[in-house]
C-alpha cells in the first residue's frame, strides 16, 4: 500500500475539509471551497463531489487542490497535521513530474550543455598546451637545425620534426573538432 491509500485509509475528505475550515452541513453537503458557491453544492464525505463545477476527489487531491500542492505533498501535508504516523518515502520514479519542493534536477539540454561546456574549456586548455609546444618546436627547428648533411642531428631537432606536424594536426582538432572528435582525443591522450 503506497502513501496515498494509507492516507485515503485513515481519514476521509469530510475530515480533512473541516480540519481546514469547510463547514459541512448535517446532510454532508458544503459549500464549494473550488467555485464561488453560495448554496452548498457540494457532497462531501469520504470523497467529495461539487454538483454545480465538477469538482471531485479524494482526501489527498481536497488538500492539493486547496493549497495548490502536489499529490505528494498534499499526502505528506495530511500526514503530518493529522499525526498519523505513516512513514513518508519520497517517490522514486516521478521525481521530475510536479513534485515542486524537490531539488531542481537539471534538465537533458543543461546537462549536455553543462559537458559541451567542460568539453570546450578542456579543449582550449589542451589547445594552449600544444600551441606552446608547437613554438618551441618551430623554435628547435630552426636552433637546432644540422649545419651540414652529414652532421649529427640534435635530438630537440629530430622531436621537432617528428611531431610539428602531429601536434599542428591536434592543434586543429582541438580548436574546430567536433564534440566526438575531441572526446575521442581526451581518451586517446588518456590511455598512454
Ligand atoms: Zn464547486
Amino acid at each position: 500500500m503506497n502513501i496515498f491509500q494509507e492516507v485515503k485509509e485513515r481519514v476521509t475528505a469530510k475530515q480533512v475539509a473541516e480540519r481546514y475550515g469547510l463547514k459541512v452541513e448535517r446532510n454532508g453537503m458544503a459549500c464549494c471551497p473550488f467555485h464561488n458557491d453560495k448554496h452548498p453544492s457540494m457532497k462531501i464525505d469520504q470523497n467529495y463531489y461539487c454538483f454545480a463545477c465538477g469538482a471531485k476527489g479524494d482526501a489527498v487531491n481536497y488538500v492539493a487542490v486547496l493549497f495548490g500542492l502536489s499529490q505528494f505533498e498534499a499526502a505528506k501535508k495530511i500526514i503530518e497535521d493529522f499525526s498519523l504516523g505513516i512513514p513518508i518515502e519520497q517517490p522514486k520514479r516521478k521525481q521530475n513530474s510536479g513534485f515542486k519542493k524537490i531539488e531542481k534536477v537539471p534538465t537533458k539540454e543543461e546537462r549536455i550543455q553543462f559537458v559541451q561546456k567542460k568539453i570546450d574549456g578542456w579543449a582550449r586548455d589542451a589547445a594552449n598546451v600544444l600551441l606552446r609546444y608547437l613554438r618551441w618546436m618551430e623554435f628547435w627547428k630552426e636552433f637546432y637545425k644540422p649545419e651540414t648533411m652529414e652532421a649529427e642531428w640534435h635530438p630537440l631537432f629530430a622531436e621537432a620534426l617528428q611531431n610539428e606536424s602531429k601536434i599542428s594536426y591536434l592543434v586543429d582538432l582541438l580548436m574546430f573538432g567536433t564534440g566526438e572528435e575531441i572526446l575521442n582525443f581526451s581518451g586517446m591522450e588518456g590511455r598512454r
